[in-house]
């Protein structure tokens, strides 16, 4: 089996781009160009350039000593919060950037939840000198307002998604709306591998440089390039994709994929889509997604609001249903105190979302030898007032 995208877009019976029609020809012009853009000499040039001197890549690969002895096992840290803002989200929005530049688009949109991913737009909006418009649901808005300052001191415009539950699916509904509205000049940059083909292939081979460089890292530091096991988390999934990109088809490389259980699989509040979601469209493709018996969207729950999403990209929808990844889901509750126990244990203060990954050390052994690779997708500073809450520091 191959857990790529096919030419159809679609991993396994998930992907495609179910699209309003309104929307086709802006999809259909991406979907034509972006493989040919993304292997241009001159197009792989400029975005590895970026990649070096402004995200700051490579990004180390640490070996974690005090957690390694702590669980008995090989761990090494792939240091994702040492990105320039503080996520491995630029990595994709740099891509975009450049490839909204080819395809002649003037205007940017986006949308965001907890406003990270509105933060890497903006951030490189400004740097090419890019209009930037980000959708924000207004409860969003109120609740994450250092996000929103830095859009603004970023030069974008932030406006208010006011309708439904005024957060991320709604503000998602008003970029779609603007897109249809504004197809020639308008680019879309989605902060996932979610949404219609071809955007989570093309955000996916964006965070592929995760991956290419584990590798690379792996083989000076162990004398092989492939790791027993890759362990990321899921929101919708970009980071995740990234880790494991070269990994995919190498059936020796175990693939974990950490949830958020929120604050449990069966309390009604919770974010863990591969048991509790069952296949339905959403944004534009077919995946696993939670929903109600008549279909309505069912609202996620996670303390980590990078991790509240009620669907998965459709690469992770298929690693999970062919049985290829391992899917493990974390509550709130022990995904703060792996994130605590980092902090204490190598002196690095992970984002929540990232502390769900580290928190499979509690549930699942390793052997002594194994090399497991972590994708240390963030860095806590977004996140210290709900560890200050949730601990009272
Ligand atoms: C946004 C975010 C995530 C979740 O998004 P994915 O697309 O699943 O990677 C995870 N970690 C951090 C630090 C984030 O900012």
């Amino acid at each position: 089996m191959n857990y790529n995208v096919n030419e159809k877009g679609y991993y396994g019976e998930f992907g495609g781009a179910y699209i309003p029609e309104m929307l086709y020809p802006n999809v259909e012009e991406l979907r034509q160009q972006y493989l040919e853009i993304m292997a241009s000499p001159e197009f792989q040039e400029e975005f590895q350039d970026l990649l070096r001197e402004y995200v700051g890549r490579p990004t180390p690969l640490y070996f974690a000593k005090r957690l390694s002895e702590k669980y008995n096992t090989k761990i090494y840290l792939k240091r994702e919060d040492l990105c320039h803002t503080g996520a491995h989200k630029v990595n994709n929005t740099i891509g975009q950037i450049l490839m909204a530049q080819r395809l002649g688009k003037k205007r940017i949109i986006a949308e965001t939840g907890a406003g990270q991913h509105g933060v890497a737009t903006a951030t490189v909006c400004a740097l090419m000198g890019l209009e930037c418009i980000v959708y924000m649901g207004a409860i969003d808005i109120e609740r994450q307002a250092p996000n929103v300052a830095r859009m603004k001191m970023l030069g974008a415009t932030v406006v208010p998604a006011t309708s439904g539950s005024k957060t991320l699916k709604d503000a998602t509904n008003e970029a779609i709306r603007d897109w249809i509205n504004n197809p020639t000049d308008t680019h879309y940059i989605i902060g996932s591998v979610v949404g219609p083909h071809p955007y989570p292939d093309m955000v996916a081979r964006f965070q592929s440089v995760i991956s290419e460089e584990i590798t690379i890292q792996l083989e000076e530091k162990e004398g092989r390039t492939n790791p027993d096991f890759v362990v990321a988390c899921v929101g919708g999934g970009s980071n995740a994709a990234g880790a494991y990109y070269h990994f995919l088809n190498k059936p020796e490389v175990g693939i974990i994929a950490v949830e958020a259980a929120g604050k449990g699989i069966h309390t009604g509040e919770s974010a863990a889509t591969s048991a509790l979601g069952k296949t339905g469209i959403i944004h534009g493709s077919k995946t696993l997604l939670m929903q109600t018996d008549d279909g309505q969207i069912t609202e996620p729950y996670s303390i980590s609001a990078g991790l509240d999403y009620p669907g998965v990209g459709p690469m992770h929808a298929h690693l999970f249903t062919s049985g290829r990844g391992e899917f493990i889901s974390v509550t709130d509750e022990k995904a703060m105190t792996a994130g605590l126990e980092l902090s204490k244990l190598e002196g690095i203060i992970p984002a929540i979302e990232t502390s769900h990954a580290l928190a499979i050390f509690e549930t699942r052994k390793f052997k002594k030898d194994d090399v497991v690779v972590v994708n240390l997708s963030g860095r806590g500073d977004k996140d210290l007032n709900t560890y200050i809450a949730y601990f009272n520091l």
